[in-house]
């Protein structure tokens, strides 16, 4: 038997050994690309990848045995059954399946044991079993210690390729997996076949169906061969398609607008071109470049995180260039399957330039003023508040001038709102030229700017003089459109710390010292003075007061008669509220109410003296007319006409016999409201008259706007006549008007005989003043009101009956 045994060394063919070798290790190399791949593949196509792994290493192995037994020639005739070497080979190819699948599942060492078992039997049932489908001319004679060994060796080469190949990612462990694979085959080959022992007996029949040994090789080899060629193919392909796949990805990144980089150990191994414009380099150039700070830092100087957070840094453009602010986002697309993807991250940079200039415009937006260009309110409250903080520091001097536009408002309605933005524009141009850092100039709104003064020089002699600079630089007319636009502007000053030490305050205060440049006449700048505190709140009481008094009625309504100039008879009267103070007297209307326009309270007011006066008059046995006033205030409210509306029906007066008297520039406020409004007055039967003309802009315009029913001649004019040359010539002028647009002219203020004679021999169809009649009571009005007969002499001047001398 022991000769058998070395016979059967000896009796190996080791060409035919070396060839198996050779198969094995191919298989096994291909085996493991496979199993490197099915590693890196997930679901359904991980599972075909197991398939093909475990058909090329079965059939390969399968192979090998073959081929080892064909070198194996005992000198007896041989037989293979077909049969047995299918089952064999499905042993195999199910055994390492489950073994490939084991050990790849985790890939951890327990997973490697257990794969390794499971191939190693694999093997070894592939071995045993094709040892029974062979038949030769003897007995055989199996010893279980060696088989033992056998399966043992084998399992331990199987494991120690498992182990070696781990992922199998790279060319290096795929080939020493094999190699070990190899071994452990080999030697479960040679071990089993030693602890295999034949007997020659000639009464053995090998039957003729059975294969031969060539036949065998050839069917191996074809089977085999079609296996692993199958599985390079399928590897071939799945590079091939990636490749493509890769080709693709390229072109779409190369669309894509962010930056796209990929980089393997620290070097950059791909870019698309949005990367390489904000690197500024091409892609051959980058390629292999390190990628470090000098290309890309973050603002978080934590370098190249791979979690897939956003994070924001710089891109160093290569060439110099401007670095250009970035988001980034990087991912790790090492699947674990393939050397070349091992550490693999790819970073989207996006170019935040675009974004940062929105960002920048929506803030410059925030805190400019849109049409000037200068800081709005809110940057001037911080900017001012810091500049507080700078000056407290450094013993600057800080001075808070207040700028508004004269007349700007009714300039504004006058031109045009293009004709109002050009002076606007032109202003601040004229400011921010005329105060140089650190002081700066904002707008405020409308036609009210501010200049904060922050100077080494004393005050109040640098605030002076910078105020005196503004007033010069505000006064040049300005150039709309070819047309000249008279400007000037008023100005209050506050210094710092005197006036106040707050924002606010130094607002508040410059604010009513621009209140008192106005009052003085425009044009001029004031210093804010403790004792404007004293008026301001004087005039915070007045209102109070003054809110009292029309709750409680202290409010009279005096009237005034109006007169046909031809002969004298009196035709109407003008309402004229006086306010009965229980301290002061009685007040004239020019003291409060400008104060009841800026406060409001002129609605209720206007309201009040409007329903006192209709109900008199309603009361009259005459029905003469009834004048009142309408502030500009009330002529934009929405509700005015139904006011009146109202205030005639409850009255029961006649609309035909109230006449509401507007001036000019209260239809400058919003002229499209105003308009509305005495469009729907005049519906009502209400006449309008234009007061104070020729106080205002006197333009031709306004008259022809609307169809007024009567032009008033302002009183400062009827004073002046043989006074005034230029108020004569007003006076005439306004009358021809009135005849050439057909609108009936009121003279105002008619005091002497003279200017009645000279307004009659003009033509004047109306008039008024204390030569008619002075406003009084309505309780004394009751010779003109009533129904009377005349008396045969004429009553007391001036109270005349009912004519004018
Ligand atoms: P006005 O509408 O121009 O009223 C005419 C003013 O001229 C009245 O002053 C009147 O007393 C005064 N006057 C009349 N004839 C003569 C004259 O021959 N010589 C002189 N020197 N003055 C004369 P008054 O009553 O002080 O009213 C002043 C202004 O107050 C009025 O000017 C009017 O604009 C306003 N006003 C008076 N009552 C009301 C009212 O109820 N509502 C509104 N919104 N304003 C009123
Ligand atoms: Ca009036
Ligand atoms: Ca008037």
């Amino acid at each position: 038997m022991l000769q058998d045994i070395v016979g059967l060394v000896g009796e190996h063919d080791y060409r035919v050994v070396f060839i198996a070798l050779a198969v094995c290790l191919c298989g096994s190399m291909t085996a493991f690309r496979l199993y490197s791949r099915m590693n890196g593949a997930k679901g359904l196509v991980r599972g075909a990848w197991l398939l093909l792994t475990a058909l090329v290493a079965g059939s390969g192995v399968w192979a090998t045995h073959s081929l080892a037994m064909l070198a194996f020639s005992p000198g007896l005739k041989v037989g293979y059954s077909p049969t047995g070497l299918m089952q064999s080979l499905m042993a195999a190819v199910v055994l390492l399946a489950a073994g490939f699948f084991a050990s790849g599942a985790n890939r951890d060492r327990a997973n490697q044991f257990a794969g390794g078992l499971l191939i190693g039997l694999g093997v070894a049932a592939m071995h045993y079993s094709s040892m029974s489908s062979f038949v030769t001319q003897g007995r055989v004679e199996w010893e279980a210690a060696l088989i033992g060994a056998s399966v043992v060796l084998g399992v331990l080469g199987s494991t120690a390729a498992l182990v070696i190949a781990g992922r199998a990612t790279s060319f290096l462990r795929q080939s020493l997996a094999a190699l070990m694979f190899t071994t452990g085959v080999a030697v479960l080959h040679l071990t089993g076949m030693t602890a295999m022992t034949i007997i020659p007996d000639a009464s053995v029949v090998v039957p003729d169906q059975l294969l031969s040994g060539g036949m065998m090789a050839l069917g191996v080899a074809v089977i085999t061969g079609m296996i692993i060629l199958g599985g390079l193919g399928a590897m071939l392909i799945e590079s091939q398609t990636s490749r493509s796949a890769l080709e693709r990805i390229r072109i779409l990144a190369n669309a894509a607008y962010e930056g796209i980089v990929v980089i393997q150990g620290g070097v950059i191994k791909d870019a698309n071109a949005a990367f390489c414009d904000l690197a500024g380099l091409g892609l051959r150039d980058l390629y292999g470049r390190p990628f470090d700070d000098a290309l890309l830092s973050f603002d978080d100087d934590l370098g190249v995180r791979t979690d897939a957070e956003r994070r924001e840094g710089r891109m160093h453009p290569v060439n110099g260039g401007q670095s250009v602010p970035v988001e980034v986002f990087a991912r790790v697309m090492d699947d674990g399957a393939r050397s070349d993807t091992r550490g693999l991250t790819v970073l989207a940079i996006r170019d935040l330039r675009e974004r940062r200039s929105a960002e920048e415009k929506i803030r410059y937006l925030a805190e400019h003023d849109g049409l000037t260009g200068l800081p709005n309110r809110n940057v001037l409250k911080s900017r001012l508040a810091s500049a507080l903080d700078r000056v407290e520091a450094s013993g600057e001097t800080l001075a808070l001038i207040c700028v508004d536009l004269d007349h700007f408002k009714e300039a504004n309605d006058l031109h045009g709102h293009l004709a109002g933005d050009a002076v606007l524009i032109e202003a601040a141009r004229r400011l921010q030229s005329s105060v140089p850092a650190p002081s700066f100039a904002a707008r405020l709104g409308g036609d009210e700017f501010v200049v904060v003064q922050i100077t080494d020089q004393d005050q109040p002699t640098a605030a002076a003089e910078l105020a005196g600079q503004l007033l010069d630089a505000l006064k040049e007319t300005a150039i709309f459109e070819g047309q000249d636009l008279a400007m000037s502007a008023s100005l209050g000053v506050s210094l710092y710390p005197d006036d106040g030490r707050t924002v606010e305050a130094l607002l508040a205060n410059a604010d009513m010292a621009l209140y008192r440049a106005k009052e003085s006449g425009r044009g001029v700048y004031r210093f804010f003075k403790r004792e404007m505190d004293q008026t301001i709140r004087e005039r915070r009481n007045l209102s109070r007061e003054l809110r009292q008094a029309i709750l409680d009625e202290d409010l009279v309504v005096h009237y005034q008669p109006q007169a046909r100039a031809a002969d004298g008879e009196i035709f109407g009267f003008e309402a004229l509220v006086r306010w009965r103070h229980p301290v002061r007297g009685m007040i004239p209307p020019l003291d409060f109410i400008p104060l009841a326009e800026e406060t409001g309270l002129i609605l209720p007011l206007g309201e009040w003296v409007l329903r006192r006066a209709c109900t008199e008059a309603a009361g009259w046995e005459r029905p003469l007319c009834i004048a009142v006033n309408l502030s500009p205030l009330q002529l934009n409210q929405p509700n005015l006409a139904t006011m009146v509306h109202e205030v005639l029906i409850e009255t029961g007066l006649s609309a035909t016999r109230l006449e509401l008297e507007i001036t000019e520039s209260a239809l400058f406020k919003d002229y499209q409201r105003a308009l509305d409004n005495l469009r729907r007055l005049k519906a009502l039967g209400v006449r309008i008259a234009m007061d104070d003309f020729g106080t205002g802009f006197s333009s031709l315009s306004t008259l022809q706007s609307f169809p007024f029913d009567k032009i008033k001649v302002d009183k400062s004019f009827v004073e002046n006549i043989h006074r005034d040359e230029r108020a004569t010539v007003i006076v005439k002028a306004v009358l021809g008007l009135g005849r050439s647009l057909d609108i009936p002219v009121v003279a105002e203020g008619v005091e002497t005989a003279e200017q009645l004679e000279f307004l009659r021999s003009e033509d004047c169809a109306e008039v008024q003043g204390y030569a008619i009649g002075r406003p009084a009571p309505a309780d004394t009005l009751g010779v003109w009101t009533n129904e009377l007969p005349l008396p045969a002499k004429a009553s007391p001047a001036p109270r005349k009956r009912r004519k004018v001398a």
